[in-house]
Parts: structure tokens; sequence; C-alpha cells
């Protein structure tokens, strides 16, 4: 039996991008979101082996600090031809000076010492993991992914991370290059094309009241 989300929800990010995109999405349910920041949350060690491990670790450990219930999420990009990486460590490829330009390079590198230059040896997707835990254990987490090619050189300056080089399935523009509504499509607009999106909208059917 799924949980609701009534009332307030803690937001277990230091991104102030996420934080904006989650208060967009949750006001329309009557959800307050209160930032990590405002709580004075600190950012527990990413210490799992999977995406929905490390939403987890983040959800409960804000759930227990705030004694609310609270949301955490944790995304990346999956290259099929490089076993899966960067996988849970996408942020960590763009180093401490968060130089997208340089990982989506080093992608590149790879797959050309692999001999990926056509589109079906190019494949990736990107995974979004998101968790809510309640201060007395429950959690409710969901899985979502967007496939797509990878290409090169990277196109347009939407969006952000690795946005420029991904050219979702059955698209002929990359997410650099589409605005925010087309890459996220979300209802009453669209159903959901990225992985973030996707997995939105299955939670909300799970835990939130209609908007
Ligand atoms: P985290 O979820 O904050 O750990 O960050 C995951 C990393 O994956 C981000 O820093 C981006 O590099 C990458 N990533 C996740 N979602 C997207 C997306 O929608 N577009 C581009 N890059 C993304």
């Amino acid at each position: 039996m799924h949980r609701r989300i009534t009332g307030q929800l803690a937001i277990a990010t230091h991104n102030p991008g996420k934080l904006a995109e989650m208060r967009e999405l949750l006001a329309p349910h009557g959800i307050e979101a209160i930032s990590a920041g405002e709580l004075g949350l600190a950012e527990p060690a990413e210490t799992g082996t999977t995406f929905i491990a490390n939403a987890r670790i983040k959800a409960i450990a804000a759930s227990r600090a705030a004694k609310l219930p609270a949301f955490a999420d944790d995304s990346g990009l999956v290259v099929d031809a490089l076993d899966g990486a960067p996988g849970i460590h996408s942020a960590r490829w763009a180093g401490a000076d968060k130089d997208f330009t340089a990982a989506m390079a080093r992608i590149e590198r790879l797959l050309q010492e692999r001999g990926a230059t056509t589109p079906d040896k190019r494949k990736a997707h990107f995974v979004s993991a998101l968790c809510v835990a309640w201060p007395d254990g429950h959690l409710e987490e969901v899985e979502a992914r967007v496939d797509g090619t990878l290409v090169w050189p990277p196109r347009g300056s939407a969006g952000f991370g690795y946005d420029p080089a991904f050219l979702p399935d059955g698209h002929q523009r990359t997410f650099g290059e589409m605005t925010s509504v087309e890459k996220h499509g979300l209802p009453p607009l669209g159903l959901g094309l990225s992985h973030r999106a996707r997995a939105f909208v299955k939670l909300a059917e799970m835990c939130l009241e209609p908007a």
C-alpha cells in the first residue's frame, strides 16, 4: 500500500536548480517543499552502489534530521559501450569545477578507443531514482530512464550536465537543444520524456493527491 505525501516535505538537495524544479512540481499538489538549506541538513556521503541506494541514503538521513517526510533523488548517465560508466559517478566525472565539456570529451575519447563510432554502438540512457522516506522508516521509491544515443560534437546550450551529447530516441534534437518544457514533457503538456519527469509522474501516481 502506497503512502500519500501531505503537508510539508523536506527536499534533500543542496542544488538550487533541483530545489526550484521540485517546488514547481509539488506546489500544484498542495505540498510545501522545505529545502535542506533551510533545515540546516548535512549532506551524507553517497556510499551506495546503485542510483536507488544513493537516493535512499539521502532521503533517510534528511527525514531523520528534519523529523519530516523527506524526498531525495539520484541520477546519472549510463553508457552501454562503457559498461555503464559514468553511472552513479556522473557528477564526479565533471570534477570539482563541474566541467561537463571535459566529461563529455572523456566519454567521447573512450567511445573512440572502443570503436564505438556508429549510433548503434553509442547507446546510453539517463536514470532518475527518487525516494521519499518518512521518520517512521516507511519508504516509497521509483526509478525511470530515457533511452538515447550519444552524439559528437555536443549540440545546444540548454539544460545542464550531459544534455548536449544526448539525443533521446525518436527525437531529432538533443536535450541541449530542447526547452525545459520539451525535455521534461510533463502532463498536461506531455507524457514525461526525461528520466526525471518519468520518475516524477510515477511517484505522483503513487504518493500525491491529484493536482
Ligand atoms: P546527482 O543526481 O546530483 O548525483 O547528479 C547526477 C549527475 O548526472 C549530474 O551532475 C549530471 O551530470 C548528470 N545528469 C543527471 N540528470 C541529467 C540530465 O537531465 N541532463 C544532463 N545530465 C544529467
